[in-house]
């Protein structure tokens, strides 16, 4: 069989721990057998960082915007531990801060379903895909002890000097007071990066916030989202037959649990934060869970959500077998390979991501899995597989399918 070639390079932001050993491991078995893979390869491994003081993670981001589409694999966040582990010169930002910050993107993360691996909620039957705002509010927010009786306003100063003063709370006792902030520049490129994913993946958006109480903050959000929608997507989403729908937040949690899943829901930063959590964890596991950077000039960085998986990789260095879930990893490069294809009108590309999903997903219903999923499932008979094995049980169903 003759290979699918690519026109155009993907970056490819290599990792560290146990993701970077599986990243080899599908590259090997599941890529390059069938792909004459051209990749611009970045070392985001924590060492090479540390080498280049970081440069590298700012070079990769760089070629994100020149090539449009990425590939990452989970990436040690330094901490104090890791400063040592890894004798680092400096504790070195979150790559996936700083990446953010060169794209200014929105998350979107969206789980796999499987037969055999159900929803706690029983109604939903399609993925739940959370968009979240991932700048300002209690993220970037100053907080203050009132110590006792005294009055608590909001003050701002213009650059002429000119003040605007809101009374918080005149205090006759102890209490709290938090301040925090957004941009309407931040909102608009959110909403632009929301309604765009929904023509891209031809899903209903859904949208809400607190506005009925907060009706200067929240509202504004609400606003934004509106106006673009008016302007820029309205055509749009009628050709494309799907709809935005805004309600308030509370009543957008419970039609979420009454819902079948299928469309997209894009929250405000500390709400994305928590209902990420509650969806993937009713989805059955972080394991099996999509995530993709988008920006809102449409480049795209996809990756899994869970993370660098330390405890088998220490497993994995003592020359014990691991049972590491990879398919978070593999459609991280399906998303990619996929959009990549359909940037450069590659129909082959584009089909063998689709191919390679259906293969994973194939292998699991028919029983054969990694130890996380085995514990969860509802199919009987299963087998557990180690890291590798799974990942050849995946090649032998695509083999078959190809
Ligand atoms: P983690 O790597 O997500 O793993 C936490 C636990 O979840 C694992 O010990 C394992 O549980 C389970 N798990 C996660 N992914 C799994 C998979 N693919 N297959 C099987 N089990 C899986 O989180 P962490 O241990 O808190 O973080 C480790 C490192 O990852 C940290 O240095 C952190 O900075 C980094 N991190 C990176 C990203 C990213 O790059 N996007 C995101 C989060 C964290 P059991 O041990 O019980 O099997
Ligand atoms: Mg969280």
């Amino acid at each position: 069989m003759e290979k699918i070639k690519m026109t155009t390079p993907l970056v490819e932001m290599d990792g560290d721990e146990m993701t970077r050993i599986l990243w080899k491991m599908i590259k090997d078995e599941l890529l390059t057998p069938f792909i004459e893979l051209n990749t611009e390869y970045y070392d985001l491994g924590l060492e090479y960082r540390n080498e280049t003081n970081d440069q590298v993670t700012v070079d990769s981001a760089e070629a994100t915007k020149k090539y449009g589409v990425a590939v990452k694999c989970a990436t040690i966040t330094p901490n104090a531990a890791r400063m040592t582990e890894y004798n680092l010169k400096e504790m070195w930002k979150s790559p996936n801060g700083t990446i953010r910050a060169i794209l200014d993107g929105t998350v979107f993360r969206a789980p796999i379903i499987v037969k055999g691996i159900e929803p706690t909620v029983r109604t939903w039957k399609k993925p739940i895909t959370i968009a979240r705002h991932a700048y300002g509010d209690v993220y970037k927010g100053s907080e203050m002890k009132i110590p006792g009786a005294g009055k608590a306003e909001i003050v701002y100063t213009a650059e002429d000097g000119t003040e605007t003063r809101e009374l918080i709370h005149n205090f006759t006792g102890a209490g709290i007071v938090q301040g925090m902030h957004n941009l309407n520049e931040s909102i608009e490129s959110f909403a632009r990066s929301c309604f765009n994913y929904a023509l891209d993946t031809k899903q209903d958006l859904w949208f809400a916030t607190k506005d009925t109480i907060s009706k200067k903050y929240d509202h504004t959000f609400k606003d934004v989202f509106q106006e673009i929608y008016d302007a820029e997507y309205d055509e749009k989403f009628k050709a494309a037959g799907i709809e935005y729908f805004y309600t308030l937040i509370d009543d957008a949690v419970a039609r979420v649990i009454r819902s079948e899943g299928g469309y997209i829901w894009a929250c405000k930063n500390y709400d994305g934060d928590v209902m990420s959590d509650m969806v993937a964890t009713a989805f059955g596991s972080l394991a099996m869970m999509t995530s993709v950077l988008v920006s809102p000039q449409g480049y795209y960085e996809y990756e899994a959500a869970h993370g660098t998986v330390q405890r088998h990789y220490y497993k994995h260095l003592k020359g014990e077998e691991t049972s590491t879930n990879s398919v978070a990893t593999i459609f991280a490069w399906t998303g990619a390979l996929r959009k990549r294809g359909e940037l450069d009108g590659n129909k082959e590309l584009m089909e063998f991501a689709d191919k390679l999903e259906k293969a994973t997903i194939d292998t699991i219903e028919a029983g054969k899995m990694t130890k996380d999923l085995a514990l969860i499932t509802t199919l009987e008979n299963v087998t557990v597989l180690n890291s590798e094995d799974f990942i050849k049980a995946v090649r032998e169903t695509l083999e078959k399918m190809m």
